[in-house]
C-alpha cells in the first residue's frame, strides 16, 4: 500500500541512540508495517551514555552497554542498519534525507540526533584534554583516570560531578572549576546546589565556583589549566563539562524551523507533515507545564523516542507528548533525583531526611503550586511527587503528603527498633 507521497511506506529515523531506538521500536510495536530503517553516524550499535560517567570509570569491568543486539532489530522487528552513516541534509518537501552515503527517501521522519558537547577554545588540539558524549570518548577518560591523573573537571554540571565522583572514587586528586556559584545551579536551584556541593567537599574533590577558565598551559600535551584569576591548575586529565548544542547543522537548508533545537508542537511535529523530532535534539510544547521546553535526560528522550515512533507511524492519530522532567545522577555512590522544574521557586522546604546527612527530600514552591523535588537517596518515594507534579498538585496537598509519609516512615523505624 503506497501513502501520500505516492511510495511505500518506509519510516526513517535518523539517529541510532535512546531516542532513535526507542522511536523505530515503538512504530514496529505499534503495528508500522512498513520499512523501518535507522541511520547514525557512530558505526557502534546503539548503547546507554549514562554509565559513560558512572560505572564505566569505576567498575572492573568497563564494557559499554548495547541496548539492544543487531541480530534482534533485523531479525525480530525487521529495522534496517544504516550505522556509520551521518544525515547531510533534508528534503522535507520532496522527502529524502541525504546522507555521506547516498539519499534514502522515506515516507515519515523521526529526527532524534541528539546534541555535541561545547569546549573550550583550544581543548580540542591538546592532548588530555576531553569531553564526554561518546564511548570513544569515555575510554580515553578512562585510561587517564587508571594511570592516576591530577584531574580537573571544567564545569560543575552534570557530567562535571559524575566524573569527579568517579575519578575521585578511583583515588585521582580531582579540582572542579564552575562559573556559577554552585554545582547544578540551574536545574536544583542555587539553594540546593550548595548542599549538594558539601557532597562534593565530604568525598575530597576540591570545588572552585564563581570562576572561569582562561585557557590551557602545555605544548602537544595539557600541563594545566589557568583561572581568570591569574592561577593554575596542575592537570594531566581535563574534561570540558560546559554543556552541549543540538545536532542540527544536517538540517539547516530544511524549512524546518530551527531554534535551540528542532522546534515542534505539542505532538513533536515539525510543523511538515510526518515529520517528527525526540530526544535531546527537540523542543516542544509540554503542556504539563503549558511551556515549551528542550530536556537534556534519558528518561524523556526514551519517552519521546517512544511516541514520535508510533506518531510517525500514524500521524493521523498522533497524541500530546506530555511529561514531568525527571533526572537522577549519582554521585559518589549516592543517587540525587530530581522532578519538575526548579527555576523560578519561591521557597525550598525539606520535608523528610537532612540536608547534612546522606539522605533527604526537598519539595519546590512556586506560588501555590508544587513545581518540583528533589531526592538524596530516597528512591522509594521520589516518583509519588512526579505523579502528584503530573496532575499540577498544590503545595498544601503536596505538604499533607510529605507530613503522612514522614510519619508513616517514622512509625515503622520504631516499629522496626522496638521488634
Ligand atoms: P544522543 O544519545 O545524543 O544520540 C544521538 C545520536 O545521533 C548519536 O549517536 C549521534 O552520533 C547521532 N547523530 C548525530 N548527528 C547525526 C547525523 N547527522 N546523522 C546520523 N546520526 C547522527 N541522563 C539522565 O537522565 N541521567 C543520567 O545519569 C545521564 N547520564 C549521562 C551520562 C553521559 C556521559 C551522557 C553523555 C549523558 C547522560 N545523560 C543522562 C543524558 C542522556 O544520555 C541523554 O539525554 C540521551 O542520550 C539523549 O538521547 P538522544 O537519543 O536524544 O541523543
Ligand atoms: P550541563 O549540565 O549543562 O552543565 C554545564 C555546566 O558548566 C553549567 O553549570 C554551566 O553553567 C557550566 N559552564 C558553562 N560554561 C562554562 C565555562 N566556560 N567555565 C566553567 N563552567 C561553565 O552540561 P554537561 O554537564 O556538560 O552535560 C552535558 C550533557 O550530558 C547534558 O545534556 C546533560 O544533561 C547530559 N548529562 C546528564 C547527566 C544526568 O542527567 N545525570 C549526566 C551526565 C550528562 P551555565 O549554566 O552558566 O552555562
Amino acid at each position: 500500500m503506497s501513502n501520500r507521497a505516492g511510495r511505500d511506506p518506509h519510516l526513517v529515523v535518523v539517529g541510532a541512540s535512546l531516542a532513535g531506538l526507542r522511536a523505530a521500536e515503538s512504530a514496529r510495536r505499534s503495528g508500522f508495517g512498513g520499512a523501518i530503517t535507522l541511520v547514525g553516524a557512530e558505526e557502534h550499535l546503539p548503547y546507554d551514555r549514562p554509565p559513560l560517567s558512572k560505572e564505566f570509570l569505576t567498575s572492573d569491568d568497563p564494557s559499554p552497554t548495547v541496548l539492544r543486539e543487531g541480530a534482534v532489530l533485523r531479525d525480530d522487528l525487521a529495522i534496517g542498519l544504516r550505522l556509520g552513516t551521518r544525515a547531510t541534509g533534508l528534503d522535507a518537501s520532496g522527502r529524502v534525507v541525504a546522507t555521506d552515503d547516498g539519499d534514502i527517501p522515506f515516507t515519515s521522519l523521526v529526527i532524534a540526533t541528539g546534541a555535541t558537547p561545547r569546549n573550550l577554545p583550544g581543548g580540542d588540539q591538546l592532548r588530555g584534554v576531553h569531553v564526554l558524549r561518546t564511548i570513544d570518548d569515555a575510554r580515553a577518560i578512562r585510561a587517564a583516570i587508571d594511570a592516576g591523573a591530577r584531574t580537573v573537571v571544567v564545569g560543575a554540571g552534570f557530567i562535571g560531578s559524575e566524573i569527579a565522583a568517579s575519578a575521585r572514587t578511583r583515588g585521582c586528586e580531582v579540582t572542579v572549576v564552575e562559573a556559577l556559584p554552585t554545582p547544578l545551579a540551574r536545574p536544583v536551584g542555587e539553594t540546593m546546589g550548595r548542599v549538594l556541593a558539601s557532597i562534593h567537599e565530604r568525598h575530597g574533590t576540591t570545588l572552585k565556583v564563581g570562576i572561569g577558565v582562561d585557557g590551557f598551559e602545555g605544548e602537544a600535551t595539557v600541563r594545566a589549566v589557568r583561572l581568570a584569576d591569574g592561577t593554575s591548575i596542575d592537570a594531566e586529565l581535563v574534561v570540558v563539562g560546559i554543556g552541549v548544542a543540538p545536532n542540527t547543522g544536517w538540517l539547516t537548508d530544511s524549512g524546518l524551523q530551527i531554534g535551540d533545537g528542532v522546534e515542534c508542537d505539542d505532538k513533536l511535529c515539525t510543523g511538515v507533515y510526518g515529520i517528527y523530532a525526540a530526544g535531546d535534539v527537540a523542543r516542544w510544547h509540554n503542556p504539563t507545564f503549558n511551556a515549551r521546553m528542550r530536556l537534556e535526560h534519558w528518561t524523556i528522550a526514551a519517552e519521546q523516542g517512544g511516541l514520535a515512533g508510533r506518531n510517525a507511524a500514524d500521524p493521523a492519530g498522533a497524541t500530546p507528548f506530555e511529561t514531568v522532567p525527571y533526572f537522577w545522577s549519582d554521585w559518589y555512590g549516592n543517587r540525587i533525583q530530581f522532578v519538575g522544574i526548579a527555576a523560578g521557586a519561591d521557597e525550598v522546604v525539606t520535608v523528610l531526611g537532612d540536608v547534612e546527612g546522606d539522605s533527604f527530600i526537598t519539595l519546590y514552591r512556586q506560588g501555590e503550586r508544587l513545581i518540583g523535588a528533589l531526592a538524596l537517596e530516597q528512591r522509594s518515594q521520589i516518583m509519588k511527587y512526579r505523579a502528584m507534579l503530573s496532575t499540577g498538585a498544590s503545595w498544601e496537598d503536596a505538604m499533607a503528603f510529605a507530613k503522612d509519609r514522614a510519619a508513616k516512615l517514622a512509625a515503622k523505624a520504631a516499629a522496626a527498633d522496638t521488634g
